[in-house]
């Protein structure tokens, strides 16, 4: 018997220096660690102590016999992974460099209080003699684990646990509502701190460059992902719903999670803490299709095994796989990886299941490119060219959401490679036109290595960067004089900034959970700012 990882790993590797025998991967200098959307055990060398399910942020470990039935086949994606690289002892990344005490205060400012600017806290607190300031321009900590991760991974939403010793810590401060760049500038930053650290991940969508994009009804899916979270920037939006078919164009796990947001029923919603506004409206949605289209075949699919394998579960919900879509290749090629051959595998099974009448549906077209979405006033039709047979259709729909990915944006002070959406850097150093490091100033998560990866695929990268931090502080290069906390306080509050700290978050949190409890419901979010910051203001501990 052994310990199996299943869908909600989050990948940030909490497990694995708690394996005694070290069997999970991939981990350290593995090619795949920074890409694998998941980690495996292997099951031939765990010896089912069980130390790994006790670090698991997520809850994603179990003992192979307490599986539960929807997870089953999590048992052969865990074995699998070592058929093609057998369990070796793997270089792990140069000891970190992190120092345990240092001989004076060292104030650093992190930018972004979402999963990446998180793990960069913890990376820095503990060690003696740093101040960390963390900055968010919400109310709320947490970026894409508040906003970002669909209501239904409630699991996954719960690795903000793990964040909770860096909150308490006296090192610690947290400064919300403040909005970097606007409400004070990158110069005032450097002058506050010896080091800042932008964590301001991929906040924009690109468009798919098709005529009829701007019509009313088609969307940003990442418009849709921060409704239904409540994002106050989203707050506002309205969707089509009243429609039979919606139409989701890319491959990747947003669209997966947009699929079934629209289809899920209201009552299992309800369980969630999605945004009031949005289960309302979707009470209300009248659509019983999503059609996704990937513009490559199944093997390119961005999704991972796990979520596609988890549509499959879904009450109420078909998953229609056209027989002639699915690719020729065999599952079993040693070409391929353990997660292509998987959705392979399962893209055949979800083929050959028959259709459940009064189901809904999710139904995958891949080489399915979009070209054109066409209506009088709003969305009506969309052509799509079939890439693998030349055909083109008009399928009838009055909501399309564009899931193609996300974009960094510049920020104010700072380089920007537009190609790439990202801050350029080094490892984590920003750089300038010349390649020379700009002094004190690093990135971390996606606007460092763009939107890729799972919550966290973030550790790693944080780690990175602190790691060059910390070389950088060793020679001397962050000796410069800066001002100190109360200052910076003070220039805030002279702005007429309403910052809010942890403990105002706390009480948003709080005002959140009991509105939930009034409604049997996890919690009811604020979605609009004044609203979060009236809630903040309950507590008397704002910083
Ligand atoms: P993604 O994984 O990068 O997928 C983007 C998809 O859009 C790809 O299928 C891509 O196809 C397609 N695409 C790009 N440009 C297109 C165009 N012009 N026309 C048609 N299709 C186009 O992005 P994402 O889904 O936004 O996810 C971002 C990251 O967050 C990923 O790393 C993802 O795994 C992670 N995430 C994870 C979870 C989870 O673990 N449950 C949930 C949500 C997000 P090509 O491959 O052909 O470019």
């Amino acid at each position: 018997m052994a310990y199996v990882i299943t869908q909600s790993c989050c990948s940030d590797a909490s497990c694995v220096p708690a394996c005694p025998v070290d069997c999970i991967r991939p981990v350290g200098a593995a090619p795949d660690a920074t890409s694998a959307q998941m980690l495996y055990i292997d099951p031939e060398a765990c010896i089912d102590c069980g130390a790994c399910v006790d670090e698991c942020p997520v809850n994603a470990i179990f003992y192979e016999e307490d599986l539960p039935p929807q997870l089953e086949l999590f048992k052969e994606i865990n074995a699998a992974y070592f058929h093609n690289k057998p369990l070796e002892s793997e270089a792990r990344p140069a000891t970190n460099p992190r120092p345990r005490a240092l001989s004076k205060t060292l104030r650093v400012a992190i930018v972004g209080a979402g999963p990446a600017g998180c793990y960069a806290a913890a990376e820095l607190v503990g060690v003696d003699g740093v101040e960390v300031e963390l900055f968010d321009r919400l109310p709320t900590p947490f970026g894409l684990i508040r906003s970002g991760v669909a209501p239904d991974h409630q699991h996954t939403k719960s690795i903000t646990k793990s964040f909770d010793h860096l909150f308490a810590d006296k090192q610690f401060r947290c400064h919300f509502n403040v909005d970097v760049g606007r409400d004070i500038t990158h110069d005032e930053l450097i002058a506050h701190h010896h080091a800042v650290i932008y964590a301001t991940g991929a906040s924009t969508s690109p468009a798919l460059g098709i005529p009829g994009e701007d019509l009313a009804g088609a969307h940003p899916a990442a418009d849709f992902v921060g409704w239904y979270n409540g994002h106050p920037d989203h707050a506002g939006h309205t969707f089509n719903l009243g429609t039979p078919r919606a139409v989701v164009v890319g491959n990747g796990n947003v669209a997966l999670d947009v699929a079934r947001m629209l289809l899920t029923e209201p009552a299992r919603l309800a369980a969630t803490d999605i945004a009031q506004p949005a289960l309302d409206a979707l009470s209300q949605s009248t659509i019983e299709e999503v059609l996704i289209l990937g513009r490559r075949s199944l093997r390119h699919a961005a999704f991972s095994a796990g979520e596609f394998l988890a549509l499959g579960n879904l009450e109420g919900i078909d998953v229609i796989i056209d027989g002639h879509q699915v690719d020729d290749v065999d599952p079993a090629g040693d070409d391929l990886d353990v997660e292509t051959a998987f959705k392979l595998r399962l893209a055949r099974e979800y083929a050959r299941r028959p259709a459940t009448p009064g189901n809904k549906r999710i139904v995958f077209q891949f080489s399915a490119v979009p070209m054109e979405i066409s209506g009088a006033q709003q969305v009506e039709k969309l052509r799509i060219a079939r890439a693998d047979t030349k055909d083109d259709a008009w399928v009838e729909t009055s909501l399309v959401l564009r899931s193609i990915g996300y974009q960094g944006v510049p920020q104010r002070g700072l380089p920007f490679d537009a190609g790439k959406a990202v801050i350029p850097n080094d490892q984590g150093r920003v750089i300038d036109e010349a390649g020379r490091p700009l002094p004190g100033t690093y990135v971390t998560g996606w606007i460092k290595r763009g939107p890729r990866g799972v919550i966290g695929t973030n550790r790693a990268c944080a780690q990175e960067t602190v790691a060059q931090l910390w070389t950088d502080y060793a020679e001397g290069t962050l000796d410069n004089q800066v001002q100190d906390g109360a200052s910076l306080t003070a220039l805030l509050l002279q702005r007429g900034i309403t910052t809010v700290g942890w403990e105002g978050w706390r009480a948003i949190d709080d005002a959140e959970r009991e509105r939930g409890a009034r409604m049997s419901r996890p919690r009811v979010k604020f979605t609009v700012i004044p609203e979060m910051l009236t809630a903040a203001t309950k507590q008397p501990t704002m910083q």
